[in-house]
Protein backbone atom coordinates (compact mmCIF):
# COMPACT_ATOMS: atom_id res chain seq x y z
CA UNK A 1 0.00 0.00 0.00
CA UNK A 2 1.22 3.01 -1.07
CA UNK A 3 1.80 6.81 0.06
CA UNK A 4 0.73 9.63 -3.06
CA UNK A 5 2.40 12.66 -2.10
CA UNK A 6 1.95 16.28 -3.75
CA UNK A 7 4.51 15.63 -7.07
CA UNK A 8 2.24 12.40 -7.71
CA UNK A 9 -1.39 13.97 -6.68
CA UNK A 10 -1.11 16.60 -9.14
CA UNK A 11 -0.75 14.33 -11.58
CA UNK A 12 -3.94 12.19 -10.27
CA UNK A 13 -6.76 15.12 -10.26
CA UNK A 14 -5.85 16.18 -13.77
CA UNK A 15 -6.05 12.25 -14.77
CA UNK A 16 -9.66 12.20 -12.63
CA UNK A 17 -10.40 15.94 -13.70
CA UNK A 18 -10.34 14.81 -17.50
CA UNK A 19 -12.16 11.36 -16.75
CA UNK A 20 -14.84 13.16 -15.15
CA UNK A 21 -15.63 15.66 -18.17
CA UNK A 22 -15.53 12.51 -20.00
CA UNK A 23 -17.80 10.84 -18.15
CA UNK A 24 -20.16 14.04 -17.88
CA UNK A 25 -19.58 13.95 -22.05
CA UNK A 26 -21.30 10.81 -21.72
CA UNK A 27 -24.42 10.75 -19.40
CA UNK A 28 -22.70 8.85 -16.86
CA UNK A 29 -23.22 10.31 -13.41
CA UNK A 30 -21.05 8.63 -10.45
CA UNK A 31 -21.74 6.70 -7.83
CA UNK A 32 -20.13 6.60 -4.16
CA UNK A 33 -20.14 3.32 -2.42
CA UNK A 34 -18.76 2.14 0.68
CA UNK A 35 -14.93 0.29 1.12
CA UNK A 36 -16.51 -2.26 3.11
CA UNK A 37 -19.37 -4.93 2.32
CA UNK A 38 -20.61 -8.38 3.91
CA UNK A 39 -18.30 -10.81 2.36
CA UNK A 40 -21.02 -12.95 0.73
CA UNK A 41 -21.62 -9.82 -1.57
CA UNK A 42 -18.54 -11.19 -3.23
CA UNK A 43 -18.53 -14.52 -2.66
CA UNK A 44 -21.84 -14.56 -4.58
CA UNK A 45 -21.24 -12.00 -7.40
CA UNK A 46 -17.68 -12.85 -7.79
CA UNK A 47 -17.60 -16.37 -7.68
CA UNK A 48 -15.69 -18.50 -4.98
CA UNK A 49 -13.52 -20.36 -7.49
CA UNK A 50 -11.77 -17.00 -8.47
CA UNK A 51 -8.52 -15.79 -7.42
CA UNK A 52 -10.09 -12.82 -6.57
CA UNK A 53 -12.37 -14.42 -3.66
CA UNK A 54 -9.93 -17.94 -2.90
CA UNK A 55 -7.06 -16.34 -2.63
CA UNK A 56 -6.79 -11.94 -2.69
CA UNK A 57 -9.52 -10.81 -0.18
CA UNK A 58 -9.06 -8.69 3.12
CA UNK A 59 -11.79 -10.60 4.87
CA UNK A 60 -11.99 -10.36 8.95
CA UNK A 61 -14.73 -10.48 11.24
CA UNK A 62 -16.36 -7.14 12.70
CA UNK A 63 -17.39 -6.86 16.73
CA UNK A 64 -20.94 -7.31 15.63
CA UNK A 65 -19.60 -11.44 14.30
CA UNK A 66 -20.69 -10.76 10.38
CA UNK A 67 -17.58 -11.28 7.90
CA UNK A 68 -17.12 -8.07 5.95
CA UNK A 69 -14.35 -7.43 3.36
CA UNK A 70 -12.84 -4.60 2.05
CA UNK A 71 -13.96 -4.34 -1.63
CA UNK A 72 -11.38 -5.51 -3.80
CA UNK A 73 -13.65 -4.94 -6.87
CA UNK A 74 -16.50 -2.13 -7.94
CA UNK A 75 -19.27 -4.03 -9.87
CA UNK A 76 -20.36 -6.45 -6.96
CA UNK A 77 -21.26 -3.04 -4.94
CA UNK A 78 -22.60 -0.87 -7.46
CA UNK A 79 -25.09 -3.51 -8.60
CA UNK A 80 -26.14 -4.28 -4.94
CA UNK A 81 -26.88 -0.80 -4.53
CA UNK A 82 -28.58 -0.52 -7.92
CA UNK A 83 -30.84 -3.28 -6.25
CA UNK A 84 -31.04 -1.72 -2.81
CA UNK A 85 -32.18 1.25 -3.99
CA UNK A 86 -34.64 0.01 -6.60
CA UNK A 87 -33.18 1.92 -9.43
CA UNK A 88 -33.54 -0.52 -12.28
CA UNK A 89 -37.29 0.92 -12.06
CA UNK A 90 -36.43 3.88 -13.49
CA UNK A 91 -34.70 2.69 -16.76
CA UNK A 92 -30.84 1.39 -17.72
CA UNK A 93 -28.33 2.91 -15.63
CA UNK A 94 -25.04 4.63 -16.63
CA UNK A 95 -22.42 4.79 -13.51
CA UNK A 96 -18.94 5.54 -12.85
CA UNK A 97 -17.05 5.42 -9.51
CA UNK A 98 -13.61 5.82 -8.36
CA UNK A 99 -11.48 4.45 -5.57
CA UNK A 100 -9.03 2.78 -3.76
CA UNK A 101 -9.47 -1.91 -4.44
CA UNK A 102 -8.16 -4.48 -1.96
CA UNK A 103 -6.48 -7.45 -3.03
CA UNK A 104 -3.99 -9.68 -0.78
CA UNK A 105 -1.28 -9.86 -3.76
CA UNK A 106 2.03 -10.43 -4.56
CA UNK A 107 3.05 -6.28 -4.97
CA UNK A 108 5.18 -5.31 -8.42
CA UNK A 109 5.34 -2.38 -10.33
CA UNK A 110 1.78 -1.22 -11.49
CA UNK A 111 0.60 -4.61 -8.81
CA UNK A 112 -0.64 -3.32 -5.12
CA UNK A 113 -2.57 -4.60 -2.18
CA UNK A 114 -4.24 -0.98 -2.16
CA UNK A 115 -4.69 0.43 -5.69
CA UNK A 116 -7.47 2.48 -7.52
CA UNK A 117 -9.42 2.14 -10.11
CA UNK A 118 -11.83 3.73 -12.10
CA UNK A 119 -15.08 2.23 -13.60
CA UNK A 120 -18.19 2.11 -15.79
CA UNK A 121 -21.33 0.57 -15.49
CA UNK A 122 -24.00 0.25 -17.78
CA UNK A 123 -27.16 -1.49 -15.88
CA UNK A 124 -30.39 -2.82 -18.22
CA UNK A 125 -29.11 -2.48 -21.73
CA UNK A 126 -28.39 -5.32 -23.47
CA UNK A 127 -28.01 -3.81 -27.07
CA UNK A 128 -24.80 -5.07 -28.49
CA UNK A 129 -24.48 -1.31 -29.37
CA UNK A 130 -23.93 -0.77 -26.09
CA UNK A 131 -20.85 -2.70 -25.73
CA UNK A 132 -19.53 -0.80 -28.38
CA UNK A 133 -20.95 2.44 -26.71
CA UNK A 134 -19.22 1.95 -23.08
CA UNK A 135 -15.78 0.17 -24.73
CA UNK A 136 -15.99 3.75 -26.79
CA UNK A 137 -16.26 5.95 -23.79
CA UNK A 138 -12.57 4.16 -22.18
CA UNK A 139 -11.48 4.28 -25.73
CA UNK A 140 -11.99 8.43 -25.97
CA UNK A 141 -10.87 8.75 -22.23
CA UNK A 142 -7.50 6.87 -22.97
CA UNK A 143 -7.17 9.05 -26.06
CA UNK A 144 -7.74 12.32 -24.54
CA UNK A 145 -5.11 11.91 -21.99
CA UNK A 146 -2.87 11.48 -24.86
CA UNK A 147 -1.88 7.92 -24.54
CA UNK A 148 -1.31 6.63 -27.96
CA UNK A 149 0.31 3.29 -28.85
CA UNK A 150 -2.91 1.05 -26.54
CA UNK A 151 -4.13 -2.12 -28.07
CA UNK A 152 -7.60 -3.21 -27.61
CA UNK A 153 -8.29 -6.49 -27.77
CA UNK A 154 -11.80 -8.23 -27.15
CA UNK A 155 -13.22 -11.78 -27.45
CA UNK A 156 -16.22 -13.26 -26.99
CA UNK A 157 -17.93 -15.57 -23.85
CA UNK A 158 -20.81 -16.67 -25.58
CA UNK A 159 -23.97 -17.08 -23.07
CA UNK A 160 -23.64 -18.40 -19.87
CA UNK A 161 -25.00 -21.56 -21.32
CA UNK A 162 -21.55 -21.26 -24.37
CA UNK A 163 -19.49 -21.25 -21.49
CA UNK A 164 -20.88 -24.32 -19.80
CA UNK A 165 -20.47 -26.52 -22.90
CA UNK A 166 -17.08 -25.09 -23.62
CA UNK A 167 -15.96 -25.68 -20.35
CA UNK A 168 -16.93 -29.29 -20.69
CA UNK A 169 -15.29 -29.64 -23.78
CA UNK A 170 -12.35 -27.82 -22.72
CA UNK A 171 -12.15 -29.90 -19.77
CA UNK A 172 -12.53 -33.04 -21.64
CA UNK A 173 -9.94 -32.01 -23.94
CA UNK A 174 -7.22 -30.92 -20.98
CA UNK A 175 -7.25 -34.20 -18.79
CA UNK A 176 -5.82 -36.17 -21.55
CA UNK A 177 -2.81 -33.81 -21.63
CA UNK A 178 -2.38 -33.20 -17.81
CA UNK A 179 1.21 -34.44 -18.21
CA UNK A 180 2.40 -31.27 -20.33
CA UNK A 181 0.54 -28.82 -17.77
CA UNK A 182 2.01 -26.65 -14.96
CA UNK A 183 0.50 -27.21 -11.57
CA UNK A 184 -1.01 -24.11 -11.66
CA UNK A 185 -3.02 -25.24 -14.69
CA UNK A 186 -4.08 -28.24 -13.26
CA UNK A 187 -5.23 -27.21 -10.38
CA UNK A 188 -7.38 -25.07 -12.34
CA UNK A 189 -8.97 -27.59 -14.32
CA UNK A 190 -11.14 -29.06 -11.35
CA UNK A 191 -11.40 -25.19 -10.07
CA UNK A 192 -11.96 -22.71 -12.03
CA UNK A 193 -10.39 -24.42 -15.91
CA UNK A 194 -11.79 -21.13 -18.29
CA UNK A 195 -8.74 -19.25 -16.35
CA UNK A 196 -6.07 -21.58 -17.70
CA UNK A 197 -6.96 -20.02 -21.04
CA UNK A 198 -4.96 -17.10 -19.20
CA UNK A 199 -2.21 -18.70 -18.36
CA UNK A 200 1.01 -16.74 -18.90
CA UNK A 201 3.14 -19.94 -19.17
CA UNK A 202 4.75 -19.60 -23.01
CA UNK A 203 4.35 -24.28 -22.36
CA UNK A 204 0.99 -23.74 -21.58
CA UNK A 205 0.37 -20.90 -24.34
CA UNK A 206 1.82 -23.56 -26.61
CA UNK A 207 -0.15 -26.25 -25.30
CA UNK A 208 -3.57 -24.40 -26.06
CA UNK A 209 -2.74 -23.27 -29.43
CA UNK A 210 -4.26 -26.36 -30.48
CA UNK A 211 -7.13 -26.55 -27.78
CA UNK A 212 -10.49 -26.38 -28.69
CA UNK A 213 -11.80 -22.22 -29.17
CA UNK A 214 -14.36 -20.35 -27.39
CA UNK A 215 -14.93 -18.83 -30.51
CA UNK A 216 -16.29 -22.60 -32.53
CA UNK A 217 -18.44 -23.78 -29.43
CA UNK A 218 -20.92 -20.74 -29.11
CA UNK A 219 -24.04 -20.91 -30.19
CA UNK A 220 -25.28 -19.33 -33.73
CA UNK A 221 -27.02 -16.33 -31.85
CA UNK A 222 -23.78 -15.38 -29.95
CA UNK A 223 -21.83 -15.31 -32.86
CA UNK A 224 -23.98 -12.83 -34.53
CA UNK A 225 -23.98 -10.76 -31.70
CA UNK A 226 -20.12 -11.09 -31.65
CA UNK A 227 -20.17 -10.10 -35.08
CA UNK A 228 -22.58 -7.04 -34.51
CA UNK A 229 -20.03 -5.89 -31.90
CA UNK A 230 -17.02 -5.81 -33.88
CA UNK A 231 -18.96 -4.00 -37.18
CA UNK A 232 -20.23 -1.38 -34.97
CA UNK A 233 -16.72 -0.67 -33.29
CA UNK A 234 -15.15 -0.51 -37.03
CA UNK A 235 -18.06 1.82 -37.87
CA UNK A 236 -16.71 4.14 -34.77
CA UNK A 237 -13.36 3.56 -36.19
CA UNK A 238 -11.70 1.96 -33.14
CA UNK A 239 -9.10 -0.44 -33.89
CA UNK A 240 -9.17 -3.67 -31.86
CA UNK A 241 -7.49 -7.67 -32.40
CA UNK A 242 -9.56 -10.35 -31.28
CA UNK A 243 -7.82 -12.68 -29.04
CA UNK A 244 -9.83 -15.92 -28.69
CA UNK A 245 -7.55 -16.98 -24.99
CA UNK A 246 -9.06 -13.25 -23.49
CA UNK A 247 -11.04 -14.58 -20.87
CA UNK A 248 -11.71 -12.13 -17.75
CA UNK A 249 -10.65 -12.96 -13.96
CA UNK A 250 -14.00 -12.52 -12.64
CA UNK A 251 -17.40 -15.56 -12.87
CA UNK A 252 -19.74 -13.06 -14.00
CA UNK A 253 -18.56 -12.17 -17.32
CA UNK A 254 -20.36 -13.34 -20.67
CA UNK A 255 -20.67 -12.34 -24.52
CA UNK A 256 -18.28 -9.21 -24.68
CA UNK A 257 -14.88 -9.51 -22.79
CA UNK A 258 -12.36 -6.95 -23.86
CA UNK A 259 -9.10 -5.46 -22.20
CA UNK A 260 -6.84 -2.43 -23.38
CA UNK A 261 -3.42 -3.00 -22.63
CA UNK A 262 -0.22 -1.04 -22.87
CA UNK A 263 3.76 -2.26 -23.79
CA UNK A 264 4.76 0.00 -21.52
CA UNK A 265 4.03 -1.79 -18.98
CA UNK A 266 5.61 -5.38 -19.18
CA UNK A 267 4.14 -7.85 -17.26
CA UNK A 268 1.49 -6.01 -16.17
CA UNK A 269 0.03 -5.04 -19.29
CA UNK A 270 -3.61 -4.33 -18.70
CA UNK A 271 -4.76 -0.97 -18.34
CA UNK A 272 -8.07 -1.81 -18.26
CA UNK A 273 -10.32 -4.99 -18.11
CA UNK A 274 -13.70 -4.91 -18.76
CA UNK A 275 -16.94 -7.03 -20.31
CA UNK A 276 -20.69 -8.14 -20.49
CA UNK A 277 -21.83 -9.42 -16.86
CA UNK A 278 -26.05 -10.55 -17.83
CA UNK A 279 -25.59 -12.96 -15.03
CA UNK A 280 -24.68 -10.84 -12.29
CA UNK A 281 -27.94 -9.10 -11.33
CA UNK A 282 -29.82 -12.05 -11.02
CA UNK A 283 -26.64 -13.56 -9.08
CA UNK A 284 -27.19 -10.69 -6.68
CA UNK A 285 -31.04 -11.32 -6.27
CA UNK A 286 -32.29 -8.97 -8.78
CA UNK A 287 -34.35 -9.38 -12.26
CA UNK A 288 -33.26 -10.75 -15.09
CA UNK A 289 -30.97 -7.88 -16.31
CA UNK A 290 -28.37 -7.58 -18.94
CA UNK A 291 -24.84 -4.86 -18.09
CA UNK A 292 -21.61 -4.02 -19.35
CA UNK A 293 -19.07 -2.08 -17.55
CA UNK A 294 -15.06 -1.71 -17.26
CA UNK A 295 -12.50 -0.38 -14.64
CA UNK A 296 -9.19 0.77 -15.52
CA UNK A 297 -6.56 0.27 -13.04
CA UNK A 298 -5.41 4.18 -12.24
CA UNK A 299 -2.01 3.44 -10.82
CA UNK A 300 -0.81 1.34 -13.98
CA UNK A 301 -2.77 4.33 -16.46
CA UNK A 302 -0.55 6.84 -14.04
CA UNK A 303 2.80 4.45 -15.63
CA UNK A 304 1.21 4.95 -18.67
CA UNK A 305 0.96 8.26 -18.70
CA UNK A 306 4.96 8.85 -17.49
CA UNK A 307 5.95 7.20 -19.71
CA UNK A 308 4.64 8.59 -22.95
CA UNK A 309 5.26 12.04 -21.11
CA UNK A 310 8.80 10.79 -21.29
CA UNK A 311 9.17 9.33 -25.11
CA UNK A 312 7.81 12.38 -26.36
CA UNK A 313 7.66 16.22 -23.95
CA UNK A 314 5.50 17.64 -26.55
CA UNK A 315 3.15 15.18 -25.87
CA UNK A 316 -0.32 15.99 -24.14
CA UNK A 317 0.63 13.42 -21.11
CA UNK A 318 3.79 15.89 -20.59
CA UNK A 319 1.51 18.68 -20.06
CA UNK A 320 -0.13 16.64 -17.50
CA UNK A 321 2.51 15.24 -15.58
CA UNK A 322 3.81 19.06 -15.35
CA UNK A 323 2.81 20.31 -12.34
CA UNK A 324 0.17 23.59 -11.84
CA UNK A 325 1.64 26.59 -10.91
CA UNK A 326 0.72 29.49 -8.47
CA UNK A 327 -0.30 32.82 -10.05
CA UNK A 328 2.15 34.79 -7.07
CA UNK A 329 4.70 33.82 -4.89
CA UNK A 330 4.31 36.05 -1.69
CA UNK A 331 8.06 37.20 -0.27
CA UNK A 332 7.52 39.02 3.41
CA UNK A 333 9.11 39.93 6.49
CA UNK A 334 8.76 41.74 9.57
CA UNK A 335 5.87 41.81 12.04
CA UNK A 336 3.89 44.05 10.24
CA UNK A 337 4.99 42.33 6.88
CA UNK A 338 4.44 38.72 7.82
CA UNK A 339 0.56 39.87 8.83
CA UNK A 340 0.10 42.26 5.90
CA UNK A 341 1.26 39.59 3.65
CA UNK A 342 -1.77 37.01 5.28
CA UNK A 343 -4.56 39.36 4.75
CA UNK A 344 -3.49 40.45 1.19
CA UNK A 345 -2.95 36.28 0.25
CA UNK A 346 -6.34 35.83 1.37
CA UNK A 347 -7.95 38.67 -0.68
CA UNK A 348 -6.25 37.91 -3.83
CA UNK A 349 -7.75 34.42 -3.09
CA UNK A 350 -11.31 35.44 -2.79
CA UNK A 351 -10.28 37.02 -6.40
CA UNK A 352 -9.62 33.58 -7.78
CA UNK A 353 -5.59 34.04 -7.72
CA UNK A 354 -3.22 31.12 -6.57
CA UNK A 355 -0.97 32.42 -3.64
CA UNK A 356 1.53 31.08 -2.63
CA UNK A 357 2.53 32.86 0.88
CA UNK A 358 5.79 31.90 2.18
CA UNK A 359 5.87 31.42 6.20
CA UNK A 360 9.07 30.63 6.34
CA UNK A 361 10.30 34.03 7.58
CA UNK A 362 13.79 33.42 6.01
CA UNK A 363 15.95 36.07 4.22
CA UNK A 364 14.64 37.51 1.23
CA UNK A 365 17.60 36.07 -0.94
CA UNK A 366 16.01 32.63 0.26
CA UNK A 367 11.95 33.40 0.06
CA UNK A 368 13.40 34.61 -3.60
CA UNK A 369 15.04 31.44 -4.79
CA UNK A 370 11.82 29.71 -3.45
CA UNK A 371 9.60 31.73 -5.64
CA UNK A 372 11.91 30.95 -8.90
CA UNK A 373 11.72 27.70 -8.11
CA UNK A 374 7.70 27.90 -7.11
CA UNK A 375 7.52 28.90 -10.82
CA UNK A 376 5.06 31.52 -10.21
CA UNK A 377 5.21 34.07 -12.96
CA UNK A 378 4.79 36.86 -10.06
CA UNK A 379 6.09 37.63 -7.19
CA UNK A 380 4.81 40.11 -4.53
CA UNK A 381 7.45 41.46 -2.05
CA UNK A 382 6.38 42.60 1.25
CA UNK A 383 8.73 44.34 4.01
CA UNK A 384 7.74 46.46 6.94
CA UNK A 385 9.32 49.37 4.69
CA UNK A 386 6.77 48.87 2.06
CA UNK A 387 3.84 48.15 4.75
CA UNK A 388 4.45 51.51 6.46
CA UNK A 389 4.58 53.38 2.72
CA UNK A 390 1.45 51.68 1.95
CA UNK A 391 2.74 49.97 -0.43
CA UNK A 392 3.93 46.89 -2.07
CA UNK A 393 5.85 45.15 -4.86
CA UNK A 394 5.17 43.49 -7.80
CA UNK A 395 7.99 41.58 -9.49
CA UNK A 396 8.50 39.67 -13.07
CA UNK A 397 9.98 36.36 -12.12
CA UNK A 398 11.91 35.53 -15.17
CA UNK A 399 11.16 32.22 -15.74
CA UNK A 400 14.50 29.90 -15.68
CA UNK A 401 16.43 32.84 -13.81
CA UNK A 402 18.24 31.90 -10.64
CA UNK A 403 19.44 34.74 -9.46
CA UNK A 404 16.98 36.98 -7.13
CA UNK A 405 17.96 40.03 -8.47
CA UNK A 406 16.91 39.31 -12.58
CA UNK A 407 13.47 40.14 -12.06
CA UNK A 408 12.32 41.83 -14.89
CA UNK A 409 9.87 44.59 -13.52
CA UNK A 410 9.66 46.11 -10.32
CA UNK A 411 5.84 47.70 -9.58
CA UNK A 412 5.15 49.27 -6.38
CA UNK A 413 0.94 49.07 -5.96
CA UNK A 414 -1.07 50.54 -3.27
CA UNK A 415 -1.98 48.17 -0.36
CA UNK A 416 -5.96 50.19 -0.33
CA UNK A 417 -6.45 49.13 -4.21
CA UNK A 418 -4.89 46.61 -5.42
CA UNK A 419 -7.12 46.01 -8.21
CA UNK A 420 -4.31 47.51 -10.50
CA UNK A 421 -2.75 44.33 -8.91
CA UNK A 422 -5.21 42.14 -10.18
CA UNK A 423 -5.85 43.07 -13.78
CA UNK A 424 -1.87 43.11 -14.01
CA UNK A 425 -1.46 39.15 -13.07
CA UNK A 426 -4.79 38.11 -14.67
CA UNK A 427 -4.30 39.67 -18.46
CA UNK A 428 0.23 39.65 -18.51
CA UNK A 429 1.19 37.86 -21.17
CA UNK A 430 4.15 35.93 -20.39
CA UNK A 431 5.54 35.44 -23.88
CA UNK A 432 5.40 39.16 -24.34
CA UNK A 433 7.57 40.10 -20.75
P1 LIG B 1 -4.58 -8.78 -13.66
O1 LIG B 1 -4.74 -9.86 -14.65
O2 LIG B 1 -3.57 -7.74 -14.05
O3 LIG B 1 -4.44 -9.25 -12.25
P2 LIG B 1 -7.40 -8.49 -13.20
O4 LIG B 1 -8.02 -9.29 -14.26
O5 LIG B 1 -7.26 -9.05 -11.84
O6 LIG B 1 -5.95 -7.96 -13.70
P3 LIG B 1 -9.59 -6.62 -12.99
O7 LIG B 1 -10.15 -7.26 -11.80
O8 LIG B 1 -10.30 -6.75 -14.28
O9 LIG B 1 -8.05 -7.06 -13.15
O10 LIG B 1 -9.31 -5.07 -12.70
C1 LIG B 1 -9.26 -4.11 -13.75
C2 LIG B 1 -7.94 -3.37 -13.76
O11 LIG B 1 -7.54 -3.00 -12.45
C3 LIG B 1 -6.77 -4.19 -14.25
O12 LIG B 1 -6.73 -4.20 -15.64
C4 LIG B 1 -5.60 -3.43 -13.68
O13 LIG B 1 -5.29 -2.31 -14.48
C5 LIG B 1 -6.13 -2.98 -12.36
N1 LIG B 1 -5.65 -3.85 -11.28
C6 LIG B 1 -6.14 -5.06 -10.89
N2 LIG B 1 -5.48 -5.55 -9.84
C7 LIG B 1 -4.54 -4.61 -9.51
C8 LIG B 1 -3.54 -4.51 -8.49
N3 LIG B 1 -3.37 -5.46 -7.58
N4 LIG B 1 -2.75 -3.40 -8.48
C9 LIG B 1 -2.91 -2.42 -9.39
N5 LIG B 1 -3.84 -2.46 -10.37
C10 LIG B 1 -4.65 -3.54 -10.44
MG1 LIG C 1 -5.71 -10.02 -10.78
Amino acid sequence: MVDLFPEQTLLWQAVEKIARDQFHLAGIKEIRTPLLEITDLFNRGIGEETDVVGKEMYTFIDRGERSCTLRPEGTASVVRAVLQKGLLSQGPQRLWYGGPMFRYERPQAGRQRQFHQLGVECIGVGDFRSDAEIIGVAWMLLHDLGIEDLVLEINTLGSSEDRKNYQQKLVKWLETRQDQMDEDSRRRLTTNPLRILDSKSSAMKDLLQNAPTLIESICEESTVRFENVKNMLEALEIPFKVNPNLVRGLDYYTHTAFEITSDQLGAQATVCGGGRYDGLIQQLGGPPTPAIGWAIGMERLILVIEAAAKANPNSKAAQFASTSNPDIYLINQGELGKKIALILAMKLRAEGLCVELDNSGSSFSKQFKRANRSNAPFAIVLGDDEVNKGEGRLKTLLKNSKESSQSHTDKLFSLDDYSNLVRIVRTTDLTKV
